[in-house]
C-alpha cells in the first residue's frame, strides 16, 4: 500500500511516524496489556500520557506558566459561544474582526451572548484581504478581541499581531498553530481544533491566561467553564482519550522536527513554491492579496472551470488527494500543514505543470 500525499483542508495529514507509533501500541500500551482506548482516564499511564502532551505543548510553544492549557471537545465551533460566556467578564460588548468564514461564523454565534463590534470587516469584498490598521474601529471598552489568524477557507493570514492596547486577544489559530513561533504572551487567550495542524479531530486546545477565568455568564454549562476545566486538569468529564494521545505523539513528532522554529522554515518554503507556480501563468489564479496569503492553506482556480473535476480526478491519479476547494467555494485548495512533507508539494507543482501543458 503507498499513501498518498494529502492536501485535506481537515481532518487533514497525519505524520507517518505517528501514525506507526499508534499503529504499534494499539493492542497493547506499553505493557500494560490494553489499548489506550480501553484504560481510565483517571490511570496512572492515562494521567501520565495527558500531562507529557501537555508539557510537550508547553515546551513547543514556550507558554508562560500563568497561562493554562486545557484539552477539551467540541472543536472550534463550540469554543465560538464558549468564549464570550467565559470572556465577558461582566462587561457586554466584544469586538470581532470578520475576515472570512470562519470569523462570520464566530460572529455569528457571539452575537447571542454580547453587543459585537465589527472591528473591521472584508465580507463584501469577497475576504481576500485585511484592511489598513489605520481604518479599523476598535473599542477599548471591549471584553476582549477576537480574530482569525489564518482563515482556512479564504486562505486568508495576517502577518502581525494586532495591537489592542489593554484588551485581550482573542484567537483561533485552528489551521496555523505551531505552524511558525508565535508570542503567546501577547495573547488572553488562542484556541484550535487539533484535526488541521496537529492531528485527529475530538480534541480543541484552549490556552488562556489565568487572570481571564473564573468570572463566566451565570448560563455557563460547567463542561464549558474554563476555571472548572483549569481546576479539574481538563478531567472534568470523560475526554477524548485516545486522541488526546495521538494529539502527544504529534508533540513528540515534531519536538523531533525542531519545532515551529524548524517548520517555519519548511512552511515559507512550500507556500512560496505553491504561489510561485500559479503566479507565474493565467491558467491559474489566486485572488488573495500577497501580503497576507496563507502559508498553510493555498486556494486556486482554474481560469477554465469545466476543467475543474478533470484536475481534481487526475491529482487523485497521481495520488495527490482532497484538492477540491471549500464545498460552497469551489475551484481548489492545497492545505500544506506542518504534516504535509515538502515532497508533496513538489509532486503537486509537478502534475499542475503537466495538466496545463496538457489541457492549456
Ligand atoms: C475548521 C475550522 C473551524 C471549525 O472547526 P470545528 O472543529 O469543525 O468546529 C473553526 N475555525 C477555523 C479557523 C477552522 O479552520
Amino acid at each position: 500500500m503507498t499513501r498518498a500525499y494529502n492536501f485535506c483542508a481537515g481532518p487533514a495529514a497525519i505524520p507517518e511516524p505517528v501514525l506507526q507509533k499508534a499503529k504499534e501500541e494499539l493492542l497493547n500500551w506499553g505493557s500494560v496489556g490494553a489499548s489506550i482506548m480501553e484504560m481510565s482516564h483517571r490511570s496512572e499511564t492515562f494521567l501520565q500520557i495527558a500531562s507529557e502532551a501537555e508539557q510537550d505543548l508547553r515546551n513547543l510553544m514556550h507558554i508562560p506558566d500563568n497561562y493554562h492549557v486545557l484539552f477539551l471537545q467540541g472543536g472550534a465551533s463550540t469554543q465560538f459561544a464558549v468564549i464570550p460566556m467565559n470572556l465577558l467578564r461582566g462587561k457586554k460588548k466584544a469586538d470581532y474582526v470578520r475576515t472570512g468564514i470562519w470569523s462570520h461564523k464566530a460572529v455569528d454565534q457571539a452575537e447571542a451572548y454580547c453587543e459585537v463590534n465589527l472591528v473591521t470587516d472584508t465580507m463584501d469584498k469577497g475576504y481576500n484581504y485585511i484592511p489598513d490598521v489605520a481604518s479599523w474601529n476598535l473599542d477599548p471598552e471591549a471584553a476582549y478581541f477576537h480574530y482569525t489568524p489564518n482563515e482556512t477557507i479564504g486562505g486568508v493570514e495576517f502577518n502581525f499581531i494586532p495591537d489592542t492596547g489593554d484588551v485581550p486577544i482573542v484567537a483561533d489559530m485552528s489551521s496555523n498553530i505551531l505552524s511558525r513561533p508565535i508570542n503567546v504572551s501577547k495573547y488572553g487567550l488562542i484556541y484550535a481544533g487539533a484535526q488541521k495542524n496537529i492531528g485527529p479531530s475530538g480534541i480543541t486546545l484552549v490556552i488562556v491566561r489565568d487572570d481571564l477565568i473564573g468570572d463566566t455568564l451565570d448560563i455557563t454549562p460547567e463542561p464549558f467553564n474554563y476555571y472548572i476545566q483549569a481546576r479539574d486538569a481538563s478531567l472534568y468529564n470523560t475526554p477524548p482519550t485516545f486522541a488526546w494521545y495521538l494529539t502527544g505523539l504529534v508533540f513528540k513528532w515534531l519536538k523531533e522536527q525542531g519545532g515551529p522554529e524548524a517548520m517555519v522554515e519548511i512552511n515559507e518554503r512550500k507556500a512560496k513554491k505553491l504561489y510561485a507556480a500559479i503566479d507565474k501563468t493565467d491558467f491559474y489564479h489566486n485572488d488573495v492579496k500577497e501580503d497576507c496569503r496563507s502559508w498553510m492553506n493555498v486556494p486556486f482556480q482554474l481560469q477554465q472551470k469545466n476543467l475543474d473535476t478533470n484536475f481534481v480526478t487526475e491529482a487523485e491519479e497521481n495520488n495527490l488527494l482532497n484538492l477540491n476547494g471549500w464545498r460552497t467555494v469551489g475551484g481548489m485548495r492545497a492545505s500544506i500543514y506542518n504534516a504535509v512533507p515538502e515532497e508533496a508539494v513538489d509532486a503537486l507543482v509537478a502534475f499542475m505543470s503537466e495538466f496545463e501543458r496538457r489541457y492549456g
